[in-house]
């Protein structure tokens, strides 16, 4: 944790962020917490509670709330992690890692994954990815299913093929 702040700190930028499940009992010391309370950046508010979510709000969640799997969220925007999916449909974000270590989630070497870049203008909303081990994709199987960020070596081009059957060994 102290050497994740030291870099953060260097960007010099207001840092906002959820925990993630290996974080449990630290502590993140800088930045603002979305857990805790609300943020409000410029007309827009990072909230991590789905009650409070209207088009002003930006949902930020570890875990993809099992209600908006299929029921679309009424959010500007809705951001998460947890499954290493990287991935845009809807107005949602799977921001996928930025980093795996070897033998975690069935990372079958270290991985560099992505960064965003997210813009909001006027309720407009342009998103960049940056990628490092990771290609885009998009599945013939899961054609509404948006666009995928997902390993270079991945023989399949859709992590949802690869969660649903399993039958590739990574
Ligand atoms: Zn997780
Ligand atoms: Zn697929």
């Amino acid at each position: 944790m102290n050497e994740f702040c030291e870099v953060i700190k260097r960007y010099e930028k207001p840092f906002y962020y959820v925990y993630g499940n290996r974080d449990m009992g630290v502590k993140c010391p800088i930045g603002n917490c979305i857990e805790e309370k609300d943020w409000e950046i410029g007309s827009y508010t990072l909230t991590n509670q789905i009650e409070k979510i209207d088009k002003s709000k930006i949902l930020v969640n570890h875990y993809l709330h099992t209600q908006f799997e299929d029921e679309q969220v009424n959010a500007l925007l809705y951001l998460y992690g947890h499954d290493h999916i990287g991935r845009i449909y809807k107005n949602y974000i799977d921001l996928g890692f930025l980093y795996r270590g070897m033998q975690a989630h069935g990372a079958m070497e270290a991985l560099y994954g992505c960064y965003w870049f997210i813009e909001i203008n006027e309720g407009k909303i342009t998103v960049e990815n940056n990628s490092w081990d990771l290609r885009e994709s998009t599945c013939d199987r899961h054609p509404n299913q948006g666009i995928f960020y997902i390993p270079y070596y991945y023989q399949r081009d859709c992590m949802l093929c690869y969660d649903l059957e399993h039958k590739l060994n990574f």
